[in-house]
C-alpha cells in the first residue's frame, strides 16, 4: 500500500534555523547538549569532558572534545521546531563555519563570560555579517569567578561593533530575570529542567529596572510608538516589546543578550524561548538573488508553488553513503525527483529525502521551501551546487571552496592497504572540499593536501580509526613548478643500433626545435604545425609525423631543474632530418623528446612556487612587530586598515616561509592574530 502523502509543507512559521557559534571553548557543545535536553531531541546530558556529547558524533571528536563536522539537529520546542547546525570553532575549519551561515536564518554567539569577545568570536562575527545572519547573544560561563555579564557587554560594543540589548539577565544566585516580562526565572530538578516563573523580589527591583530602561531605549528606536510609550512612562504591552526586539534583531539593529551558564543548567529555556520570539522564520529570510544560464538575475522568493531551487551546502557520508545536505529555497522536493545541477549541464535522481539529524536521520516524502533536509542518491552534486527543476535552470551564488595548501607524503603503513588508501581518500575528499589527494605522475608518491596541520591531523587519525589504516606521514611540502628564463634552440641526433636477438635495428633521426619563455600564468604551448623536412623533398608519413609530434610534447612534461610540472613555455618544432634508413617512428619520437629537454636546458630552468595570498588581523598594537616579522619571511603587503581596534593586512608571501606561521603569529599576538591564506599563483621565489 502506498503511504500517504504529506499534502501540505510543515508549518515553517514555527521553524527556527539557527547556528550556535564561539570561540572554542566558550561552551558551544556543552550548551548544545543542554538544548538538545531540555527539548527532548536527546533523552541524557553527555558532557565533552567524558566524551559523550551528541551534537560530536563522530569519534575524533570526541577524543579532541572539539567539533569539527557541522551537523544539523531538530530540537522541538513549545509547538516548534529548532533546527540547530552546529558549526565548529578551530580557525581551520573556518569553511564549515562559512557553509553554514550561509543557509542559516540566525545565530546563536555563545561568549564565555570571563574572556568576552575572543578572536574566534570575531571570526564568526565577521562572516555571519558577510551572511546577513541576526544575532543573538548568550554570555555563558556566569558561574566562574570573575565573569561579568556588563564587561561583556562593553567588550561586545568596542570590538565587534554589536549592538547588545539585553533581554534576560542572570542572577547570581542562579536565577534568571525576564526583563520583558518582568519576572524572574528559577531553574530546579537534576538537570535544571524545572523551570519556575515567579514575581521579581524587591532586591531585584533596581538593577531590573536599569536593564529594562536600557532595553526599552532600543526598541523605541524600532517603534515610534514604542517610544511615546516609553517617555509617558505608561504601561508597555509585552507583546510589543517582543515585536520590537524581533524586527530590530531582523534589521540586524539589535543583538539580544541572555546569559547564564550551560554546565550548570542555568538560563537555557529562556534562551531558547527567545529564540522563536526574536528569530525569524525560514520564510522570513529575505529573497534570494540567483543567475539564470544567461546571467539574467532573478529574485527567489521561498515559495513551494514555484520551481525547484536549493543550495547543497555539504557532503557527508552516513553509513557509507554519499548524502547531500540541501537547504530548499523555492519549490518542493520529492524523492524520485530528477533535479538539474545548475550550470553544470548534468541532471540526476534524487532517491530518498530525510529530516537531518546528527547521525540519525528519518525518510520524508516531500519537502519544501525554507527546509533543510538531507538527499540520498545524488552521485554528482557538490557543496555550492544549486538543485533546479531542469526546466527552470538557475545558480545561486556558489560558495566559495579555499585551494588546500599544505601538502604531506603519505603511504600506507603496509603495502597491502595500498587500495583501500585510495578508495578512503577518495571519499574524505568528496565529503569535504577543502582536502584534495594527488599523485605525482613520476615518483608515484600520493599527497593529501589540506586546509592546516590540525586539518590534515584530524584526517590521519580519523583514517586509523574509521577505517583501520595506518598511514606513514612525511614532512609538510610545497609543491614546485618550472619555467625557463630565455629563449633557446637545440638539436639532437639520434644514431644508434638496438640489439633485439639476434637482429639489428637502426635508429637515425635529427630534430631541432626552439623554446621561448611565455608570461605568467599563460600556461603552455606546442606549435608542430608547420616544420621543415630534410632532405627536401621528402615527407614524413602518418606513423613518423605523430611520433615526433608527441615526442616534441613529451619533452616538456618536467622542468629542466627538478623534473616539476613546467609552465609557460612555447615550444616549436623547428626541423626534422630523416634517413633513408633507421628513421622510424621510435627514433623520431626519441630525437624530439631529448631536443626539447635540451633546448630546456639551454633557456635555463627556474623553480616557481606558491605564492600565497595572505589576509592577517592582529590587534592595533602588534600590527608592527607582526609587519616586520612578515618582511623577514619575504611578504610583500598591498595594503592595510584598521577597525574596530584590529588591523587587517593584505599580501602575497611564498607558501614554504608561511609553514609554523599560525604558531608564530599567536605567540606575537598572543592568540588574537587571525591569519587566512589563499593560493594566488606559481612564481619565482
Ligand atoms: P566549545 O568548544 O565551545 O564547544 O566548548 P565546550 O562546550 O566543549 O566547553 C569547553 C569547556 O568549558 C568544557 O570543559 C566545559 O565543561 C566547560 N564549560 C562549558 N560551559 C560552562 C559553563 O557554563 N560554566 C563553566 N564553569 N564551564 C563551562
Ligand atoms: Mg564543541
Amino acid at each position: 500500500m502506498a503511504k500517504p502523502k504529506k499534502l501540505s509543507p510543515p508549518n515553517l512559521d514555527r521553524v527556527r534555523n539557527i547556528g550556535i557559534a564561539a570561540h572554542i571553548d566558550a561552551g558551544k557543545t556543552t550548551l548544545t547538549e543542554r538544548v538538545l535536553f531540555y527539548t527532548g531531541a536527546n533523552h541524557r546530558i553527555g558532557e565533552v569532558h567524558d566524551g559523550g556529547a551528541h551534537m560530536d558524533y563522530i569519534a575524533e571528536e570526541q577524543e579532541h572534545g572539539i567539533t569539527i563536522s557541522a551537523a544539523v539537529t531538530r530540537c522541538p520546542w513549545r509547538e516548534h521546531l529548532i533546527q540547530i547546525v552546529d558549526t565548529p570553532g578551530h580557525v581551520d575549519f573556518t569553511i564549515e563555519v562559512e557553509r553554514a551561515m550561509r543557509v542559516l536564518d540566525g545565530a546563536v554567539i555563545v561568549l564565555d563570560a570571563v574572556r568576552g569577545v575572543e578572536p574566534q568570536t570575531e571570526t564568526v562575527w565577521r562572516q555571519a555579517n558577510r551572511f546577513d545572519v541576526p544575532r543573538c547573544i548568550f554570555i555563558n560561563k556566569m558561574d566562574r569567578p570573575g565573569a561579568s555579564y556588563q564587561r561583556c557587554i562593553d567588550s561586545l560594543e568596542k570590538r565587534l561593533g554589536a549592538s547588545p540589548v539585553p533581554v534576560c539577565l542572570p542572577l547570581e544566585d542562579g536565577s534568571v530575570l525576564d526583563l520583558v516580562e518582568q519576572t524572574r526565572i528559577t531553574f530546579s530538578g537534576e538537570h535544571g529542567e524545572i523551570v519556575d516563573v515567579g514575581p521579581i523580589r524587591d532586591e531585584d527591583a533596581e538593577v531590573l529596572q536599569e536593564y529594562r530602561e536600557s532595553m526599552l531605549l532600543a526598541c523605541a528606536e524600532i517603534d515610534e510608538e514604542l517610544e511615546e510609550l516609553v517617555f509617558e512612562e505608561a504601561e508597555i504591552p509585552t507583546e510589543r516589546i517582543w515585536s520590537a526586539l524581533r524586527a530590530g534583531t531582523m534589521a540586524r539593529q539589535m543583538n539580544p543578550l541572555f546569559g547564564g551558564s550551560a554546565l550548570r543548567n542555568w538560563g537555557i529555556q529562556p534562551l531558547l524561548d527567545g529564540v522563536l520570539k526574536i528569530m525569524p522564520a525560514p520564510l522570513e529570510r529575505p529573497a534570494s538573488i540567483a543567475t539564470d544560464l544567461g546571467g539574467e538575475e532573478d529574485i527567489v522568493e521561498m515559495d513551494s508553488a514555484e520551481p525547484l531551487v536549493a543550495l547543497a551546502f555539504k557532503v557527508q557520508l552516513f553509513e557509507g553513503r554519499r548524502h547531500v545536505f540541501v537547504r530548499i529555497y523555492r519549490g518542493i522536493l520529492e524523492p524520485g525527483m530528477t533535479v538539474a545541477l545548475g550550470g553544470r549541464e548534468q541532471t540526476e535522481r534524487v532517491a530518498r529525502v530525510f529530516d537531518v539529524n546528527a547521525g540519525s536521520k528519518r525518510r520524508l516524502d516531500a519537502a519544501y521551501a525554507g527546509q533543510i533536509v538531507l538527499l540520498a542518491g545524488l552521485r554528482h552534486a557538490t557543496t555550492g551546487d544549486t538543485l533546479c527543476d531542469p526546466e527552470h535552470e538557475l545558480l545561486l551564488e556558489r560558495i566559495d571552496t579555499k585551494e588546500p595548501v599544505l601538502g604531506l607524503a603519505i603511504e600506507p603503513e603496509s603495502t597491502r592497504d595500498e587500495s583501500k588508501m585510495l578508495e578512503v581518500m577518495g571519499k574524505l575528499c568528496e565529503e569535504d572540499p577543502t582536502l584534495r589527494f594527488e599523485e605525482d605522475p613520476d615518483t608515484g608518491q600520493r599527497v593529501l593536501k589540506g586546509m592546516g596541520e590540525l586539518h590534515l591531523q584530524m584526517i590521519f587519525e580519523r583514517v586509523q580509526r574509521e577505517y583501520g589504516l595506518k598511514l606513514r606521514v612525511g614532512k609538510p611540502t610545497v609543491m614546485t613548478r618550472e619555467t625557463i628564463s630565455r629563449s633557446a634552440e637545440a638539436s639532437f641526433k639520434v644514431d644508434r643500433v638496438l640489439k633485439a636477438g639476434d637482429k639489428e635495428i637502426p635508429l637515425r633521426a635529427v630534430v631541432a626545435v626552439s623554446v621561448r619563455p611565455l608570461p605568467r600564468d599563460a600556461g603552455s604551448e606546442v606549435d608542430v604545425e608547420d616544420y621543415q623536412i630534410r632532405p627536401s623533398g621528402f615527407s614524413l608519413n602518418d606513423e613518423q609525423r605523430e611520433a615526433v609530434e608527441d615526442g616534441t610534447r613529451d619533452g616538456i612534461t618536467g622542468g629542466p631543474v627538478e623534473g616539476a610540472p613546467l609552465q609557460d613555455v612555447a615550444v616549436r618544432l623547428e626541423r626534422v632530418t630523416v634517413f633513408e634508413e633507421g628513421s622510424s617512428a621510435q627514433a623520431l619520437r626519441m630525437a624530439a623528446a631529448q631536443a626539447v629537454r635540451a633546448a630546456l636546458v639551454e633557456a635555463g630552468g627556474q623553480v616557481l612556487r606558491p605564492l600565497m595570498q595572505i589576509e592577517v588581523v592582529v590587534p592595533d598594537e602588534n600590527l608592527g612587530t607582526v609587519l616586520g616579522d612578515l618582511q623577514s619571511r619575504r611578504a610583500s603587503i598591498s595594503g592595510q586598515e584598521s577597525e574596530l581596534g584590529m588591523s587587517t593586512i593584505h599580501g602575497t608571501c611564498p607558501l614554504q616561509a608561511l609553514l609554523g606561521y599560525t604558531t608564530s603569529l599567536r605567540s606575537i599576538t598572543s592568540g588574537r592574530g587571525q591569519f587566512t591564506m589563499e593560493f594566488a599563483r606559481f612564481d619565482v621565489a
